[in-house]
C-alpha cells in the first residue's frame, strides 16, 4: 500500500517523501527513517527541509519524537553518510571509517602475529552492483552502483587460478551475476578444473537476461552460498528489502527443481546473518531449525547453513551508530573473543580481489581499504604464490567480527 502511494499525485514525491520522514520519527521506526531519509535526499530535500519536517512532527507529537530525530543529523561529527543508492560507506577524512574499541585486536592476540598459511582460495569481488540494497551490505552494494570487473582483470585471475592450481574460485559482488563477463568467468574457471563457488542472492535469477541461470549453475556444477537472514518473512524483509523473501523461496524452489540442494555435486549453502546487534546462535542448532521449518512451510532443501557475523562495517555500522548500538556490539564482539578461531580464520588460506585487480586479505579489509602487505605483490596482474604465502594479515578492530564465538567466515562458524 505504501508504495502505491508513493508515487506522484495531488502531492509530489518529494512531499510525500518528507511527510513519510516525519511520520516516521514519530513512530520512531529506525527502518522507516532510514527508507525516508533516503527517499527525500533522492527527491530532491536538504537537510535544512528534513530537519523542518522532523521539526514539525516533533512539536505535535512532543518530546519523544524530538530526540528520536536526531539520528538524521548522522553527517555530524566529522562523519561522512551518502544515501544508501550510493553507498553509505562512513568515511572520516575520505577514508572508510575504522572501529574505534576499548581493546586493540592485535595486542588481543597476545603479541602473535597473523601470517597467510598458504592460498587454496581466490575470492573476487567482481562489482558493487547488485538488484538489492540490504540493510547489513558490508559492500554498499546497489542498483545504482557502476564498479564492475572488466575482461583483463577476470582474464588475470584466470591465469593466476591455472598457472597456481589454486583450487577454488570464490565469485561475489554485489550480485555477480549482474556484470557482463559472469559466465565467461564461471565457464573460463571451469575449463582449467577450479572449484567455483557463487555468492548467489536467489533474488537475482528474476532479473532480465537471468531467466535460464539455475540451469547455468547446474550445467557448471556451481556451488551456491545464498544468504537467507531468516526462515520468515518479516525478519528477512526487514533486513534484506521488502518482497525479497518470497521471491527468495521461489528462486529456491527452481534451484531445487534442476538438483539443487540434495545429494550430488549441486551443493546450495544458505547464510544466517542476525538481523540485529547480536552474534549467531549455534550452527548446528540452526541448521536444524532452518532445514525444519523451510522444509515444513515451503517444501525446500538446502545442503549446510552457514551461520555468519555481521561485522561492524559499512551500512551495518551506519545501523549501529544510528540506533546507537555501537559501544554496546562492539563490547559484545570482545567479550566474546575465542582465541581458537584464530588458526583457522578465513585470511590465513585465501586472497581477496577487487573488482580493479587490486588484492586485500579478505572482503572485508577490501572494503576499508586495508592494503595487503606492502612489501608483497598489490594486484592480480603481478601476483606471485611465493610472496604471497606467509604474508602478514592486515587486521584491525573489526577482526574481532571474526572472532567472536564460535568465529565467522565465508564458510560460517570456524568452529563447528
Ligand atoms: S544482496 Fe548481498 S551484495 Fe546485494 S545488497 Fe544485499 S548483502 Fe549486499
Ligand atoms: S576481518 Fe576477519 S578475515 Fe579479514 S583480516 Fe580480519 S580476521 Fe581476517
Amino acid at each position: 500500500m505504501v508504495s502505491s502511494l508513493s508515487g506522484r499525485g495531488a502531492l509530489s514525491k518529494r512531499e510525500k517523501a518528507l511527510i513519510g520522514l516525519a511520520v516516521a520519527v514519530t513512530v520512531q521506526c529506525l527502518y522507516c527513517i532510514d527508507a525516508y531519509r533516503n527517499s527525500c535526499l533522492e527527491n530532491g530535500s536538504n537537510m535544512e527541509q528534513m530537519a523542518e519536517a522532523r521539526h514539525l512532527a516533533s512539536a505535535i507529537h512532543g518530546c519523544a519524537s524530538l530526540i528520536h530525530g536526531i539520528q538524521l543529523h548522522n553527517a555530524q561529527d566529522g562523519f561522512r553518510c551518502k544515501s544508501m543508492d550510493t553507498g553509505v560507506q562512513i568515511t572520516r577524512n575520505g577514508k572508510p571509517m575504522l572501529l574505534e574499541s576499548p581493546v586493540d585486536f592485535a595486542e588481543n592476540l597476545g603479541g602473535t602475529t597473523l601470517r597467510s598459511i598458504g592460498i587454496d582460495t581466490l575470492q573476487v569481488n567482481v562489482g558493487k552492483l547488485c538488484n538489492q540494497a540490504c540493510k547489513h551490505c558490508h559492500v554498499d552494494a546497489s542498483p545504482i552502483r557502476t564498479e564492475i570487473m572488466q575482461r583483463d582483470v577476470i582474464d588475470a585471475c584466470l591465469a593466476v587460478l591455472d598457472k597456481y592450481k589454486i583450487t577454488t574460485l570464490d565469485i561475489t559482488g554485489g550480485a555477480p551475476e549482474l556484470i557482463p563477463d559472469f559466465r565467461y568467468f564461471v565457464t573460463e574457471a571451469r575449463k582449467i578444473g577450479t572449484k567455483v563457488i557463487v555468492r548467489h542472492n536467489l533474488t537475482v535469477m528474476f532479473e532480465v537476461g537471468q531467466a535460464d541461470l539455475c540451469e547455468f549453475f547446474a550445467e557448471n556444477e556451481v556451488e551456491l552460498v545464498s544468504s537467507l537472514p531468516y526462515f520468515l518473512q518479516q525478519q528477512t524483509d526487514a533486513q534484506r528489502g521488502a518482497g525479497v523473501f518470497d521471491r527468495s523461496i521461489k528462486a529456491l524452489k527452481r534451484l531445487n527443481d534442476v538438483g539443487y540442494g540434495a545429494c550430488g555435486n549441486m551443493v546450495l549453502n544458505l547464510v544466517y546473518n542476525p538481523v540485529g546487534a547480536f552474534l549467531p546462535p549455534d550452527q548446528a542448532a540452526i541448521e536444524c531449525d532452518f532445514k525444519r521449518e523451510l522444509k515444513d512451510r515451503y517444501g525446500v532443501s538446502f545442503n549446510n547453513l552457514f551461520t555468519i557475523t555481521n561485522m561492524p562495517i559499512a551500512r551495518f555500522l551506519d545501523w549501529l551508530r544510528r540506533s546507537g548500538n555501537m559501544e554496546s556490539y562492539m563490547d559484545k564482539l570482545i567479550n566474546a573473543f575465542n582465541p581458537s578461531t584464530v588458526s583457522g580464520l578465513m585470511c590465513r588460506s585465501m586472497v581477496s580481489v577487487d573488482w580493479t585487480g587490486q588484492l586485500f586479505d579478505c572482503d572485508f579489509n577490501q572494503m576499508l581499504e586495508l592494503p595487503i602487505q606492502s612489501d608483497r605483490p598489490q594486484t592480480i596482474f603481478d601476483f606471485d604464490m611465493e610472496a604471497m604465502q606467509n604474508r602478514r594479515i592486515t587486521t584491525a578492530n573489526h577482526c574481532f567480527g571474526c572472532t567472536a564465538g564460535a568465529g565467522s567466515s565465508c564458510g560460517g562458524a570456524v568452529q563447528p
